[in-house]
């Protein structure tokens, strides 16, 4: 009898918590589920959750999770997130109250980014699992996706914490949020995610509520390869100008500094076109240390003329990867030498 009792029970603690993970949550990104030891967190709330935390490891992904295993940490957080390819680790229900914030444990949700200052930098498969999951999360409780709800460590009052530190982006990690929260891109103005029709002619301007046609179709397009409007609803009318596109024209307008209307006129023609030259400037491969060609040769170009090189080789060296991660440091994009998206969106709007 008592080993059936120990045998049940054992079951039970084995189901335990994976009933509890996320998994089971409709709209949350996959991820793995991996205890904290029970050590490091307490069960259920003391309050509602209002806020979600954003902070970095200094330290492995793996060094972390152990951590947090380990009963003697006395610390934890919800979430972690892995820098090579955004691999979540849940280790915390949600309705449990994770130790990761002295102060504001009780109404908020932790998460960590695996982040080792001089070897491994915040990655944009980092940030846009961690974006997908803020969005969850704010969808789940009825929570503003803004910098309100989501802040640094650093940013609880009375921390004595400072990360996620200088090298994170909070432009671009909130222009994610903001794109899969529904809400407009206003925070990102440089956020430039296609390199399908780079150059090329702008619609004309005179687009307002109600109007169709070609016109609005390439206006549409404009707008999802820049990030204002979401390819999915663009799809829901295409070529008509309904909601959706107003609002994307209203976020377009708040990034560049055009009075926002909704209406897409001369000012907003003239930014689209300023923005997409911009965009065509750059070179649209990732280029990193070894390249050698005609890109390298413009990034070369461009980096010279922001005061970060000497010499235009076309030949992707020391020198310039140096300099590429100088531009990095310079423009709040994690210092990893590699150009990439990320850096291409910083140049286009930083190149004139
Ligand atoms: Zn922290």
């Amino acid at each position: 009898m008592r080993s059936v009792i120990t045998v049940l029970t054992l079951a039970v603690l084995l189901a335990g918590p994976l009933s509890g993970s996320a998994d089971a949550v409709p709209g949350y990104p996959p991820m793995r589920w991996e205890e904290a030891s029970r050590a490091n967190y307490t069960a259920g709330r003391a309050g509602a959750i209002r806020r979600i935390v954003v902070h970095a490891t200094h330290g492995s992904y793996r060094g972390a999770i152990s951590w947090f295993r380990s009963p003697s940490a006395k610390a934890s957080a919800h979430y972690i997130i892995r820098a090579s390819d955004g691999e979540i680790t849940q280790m915390v229900r949600e309705a449990d109250t994770a130790w990761h914030v002295r102060g504001a444990n009780r109404d908020s949700i932790g998460i960590e980014h695996e982040y080792e200052p001089g070897r491994v930098g915040f990655t944009d498969a980092q940030y846009r699992s961690s974006a997908e999951l803020v969005c969850a999360i704010t969808r789940r409780y009825g929570l503003r996706a803004d910098r309100a709800t989501v802040i640094g460590h650093v940013e609880v009052p009375g921390s004595d914490h400072t990360d996620p530190g200088p090298n994170w982006s909070w432009s671009y990690y909130m222009s994610l949020v903001a794109r899969c929260s529904g809400a407009s891109a206003a925070a990102a103005p440089w956020i430039i995610t296609s390199a399908a029709s780079p150059g090329g002619a702008v619609p004309p301007p005179g687009l307002g509520p109600g109007a169709d046609g070609a016109a609005v179709r390439s206006l549409q397009d404009r707008l999802v390869a820049l990030g204002f409007l979401r390819a999915a609803d663009a799809a829901t009318a295409p070529g008509r100008f309904g909601p959706f596109t107003e609002a994307a024209v209203l976020g377009f307008q708040r990034a560049n500094g055009v009075p926002a209307t909704g209406y897409y006129g001369s000012l907003s023609a003239a930014a689209m076109t300023r923005t997409v030259e911009q965009a065509a400037a750059v070179p649209v491969e990732q280029l990193s240390l070894g390249a050698r060609s005609e890109a390298v040769s413009t990034l070369q170009s461009l980096l010279r003329s922001l005061g970060h090189l000497d010499v235009v080789t076309g030949y992707f060296g020391p020198q310039t990867e140096a300099a590429v991660r100088r531009f990095q440091a310079a423009n709040g994009v994690p210092a990893t030498g590699v150009y990439g998206p990320l850096t291409r969106s910083a140049l286009a709007s930083r190149a004139r």
